[in-house]
């Protein structure tokens, strides 16, 4: 590894599952040594951690359970030192940053702050950063770790921070390239810095979509997303056991998965990819050698139907006025009060005098909710309904706006359900409905048993 001049790059990005423990994290370098061109590795944090980070992050948490909640994160921590040589200099630096994450708490328990949420948010990303740097060491890498902050710049907005890519890409000029070449980066998903100086973070599962911009900025030839399972799937396979992993898929397709809830990728992964035209490859690092899932442009086949995705947790609100009818501007009133709040609507369907949207409001999410607030102020302007308990299922495939038969095929296969709000036609990769929450496992097994048979 001593060549001056990168031909080739891979970025590398393991989630949580990947860097659980020290044997993950060495399965992981493995990997690592596999490709060469792996010079820059993108990690989240270790299994179980941000969730832990999550509660200490709200309001109300009792003393009681801040303890328990710290003592949990520091054993996932020393699990792994107590495997590392070197060990007083971990267990100091580790120590260092547990102490400051006993401060951040405490403070967020007297005043809670969304800025020092994303603080505390942090702390994951930069434990496992380290640890991981000095597991590569031990087996002969040339690893260093590297604090993403210094080059994911970003603006404010606490929980779902908005990263500025040309200031990134400088940065990354500036302060990463050269190190490249001689040296295998490992660096942190999910967070950055805004012109503060605070610490921001991308919303959660972030780390794909850090790697996916960093892999843009840098220029990477190839984008690998090693998580817990062969590639992605027909559907999730924790859902049904018949989903089989794909082997590609394109990056129209894929994006269209990520947003509808696929959680292999966050949302946004796919976008700095399908901009630079960087090819994506998803696979298990407990089983590498079964291959995985690649995401390009171009794809030899493209089905019907591709993949089933599934996203519980959504809101309906049905906003009713009589006043819409035939009126300008009754719409772009709705939109100031949610654009005030920062919330974003997913899906929308109108009819005359009626607008139906739906949100996204998932346990451990740490953006924006729906708040009683929202809710006040659209009942200020029309007759305002809330529904909860609602699925989201989306059929992801090719020109499904327009091929002959979809439509009667997903409905009648599923014609015992009620389903909730069709949107169909806004793009040739999806179409997708709401679904009662205790009724949406079952839907998606009998449609994938239909499709995908
Ligand atoms: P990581 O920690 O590596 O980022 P995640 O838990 O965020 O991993 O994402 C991997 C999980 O995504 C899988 O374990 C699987 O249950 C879920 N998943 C949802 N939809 C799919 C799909 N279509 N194909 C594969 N996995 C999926
Ligand atoms: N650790 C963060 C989360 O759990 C980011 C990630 O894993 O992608 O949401
Ligand atoms: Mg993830």
């Amino acid at each position: 590894m001593s060549s001056k001049t990168l031909e080739k790059l891979t970025v590398a990005k393991f989630g949580g599952t990947s860097v659980a423990d020290f044997q993950a994290m060495q399965r992981c370098v493995k990997i690592i040594k596999n490709d060469p061109a792996t010079r820059l590795v993108v990690v989240s944090a270790s299994s179980g951690v941000t969730n832990s980070l999550v509660r200490l992050g709200q309001e109300n948490v009792s003393s009681e359970e801040r303890a328990d909640t710290l003592a949990n994160i520091r054993k996932i921590q020393f699990n792994i030192i107590e495997h590392l040589t070197n060990q007083a200099t971990f267990t100091d630096e580790i120590e260092t940053l547990l102490s400051l994450l006993n401060q951040a708490a405490e403070q967020q328990a007297q005043q809670y702050s969304a800025k020092n949420a994303d603080e505390i948010l942090s702390f994951g990303e930069r434990m496992s950063s380290m640890l991981f740097a000095q597991v590569m060491r031990m087996e002969g890498l040339p690893g260093v770790s590297f604090d993403v902050r210094q080059v994911m710049k970003t603006n404010s907005l606490y929980g779902k921070a908005v990263v500025d890519i040309e200031e990134l890409k400088v940065n990354c000029a500036n302060l990463l390239q050269e190190k490249l070449t001689d040296q295998v980066v490992v660096t942190q998903g999910f967070i950055g810095q805004d012109g503060l100086g605070c610490t921001t973070t991308l919303g959660r599962g972030g780390s794909d979509y850090s790697a996916a911009l960093l892999a843009e900025a840098l220029n990477a030839d190839n984008l690998a997303v090693w998580t817990d399972v062969v590639g992605i799937y027909t559907t999730d396979p924790r859902i049904t056991s018949h989903a089989r992993p794909i082997k590609e898929i394109s990056f129209g397709e894929a994006a269209e998965m990520a947003t509808f809830g696929a959680k292999i990728l966050h949302p946004a992964t796919l976008i700095p990819a399908m901009r630079h035209n960087i090819p994506v490859f998803v696979g298990s690092s407990k089983e590498p050698e079964k291959g995985g899932t690649y995401i390009q442009k171009q794809v030899e086949s493209r089905p019907t139907y591709r993949s089933i995705a599934l996203r519980r947790e959504q809101t309906l609100v049905t906003v009713k006025s009589p006043a819409m009818l035939h009126a300008s501007g009754f719409l772009a009133k709705v939109f100031s009060i949610l654009a005030k709040h920062e919330l974003s609507v997913d899906l929308i369907t109108t009819s005359e005098i009626s607008v139906a949207l739906t949100f996204d409001n998932p346990p451990g999410s740490t953006q924006a909710q729906l708040t009683d607030q929202v809710i006040k102020e659209l009942g200020q302007l029309s007759q305002v309904k809330v529904e909860n308990g609602l699925s989201l299922v989306a059929v992801i495939g090719n020109n499904l706006h327009n091929a002959q038969g979809t439509t009667s095929t997903i409905f009648n296969t599923i014609e015992d359900s009620s389903v909730r709000m069709i949107c169909q036609g806004a793009s040739k990769h999806n179409l997708c409905f709401l679904v009662n929450e205790n009724q949406a496992n079952g839907v998606v097994e009998q449609l994938h048993q239909r499709l995908f048979a």
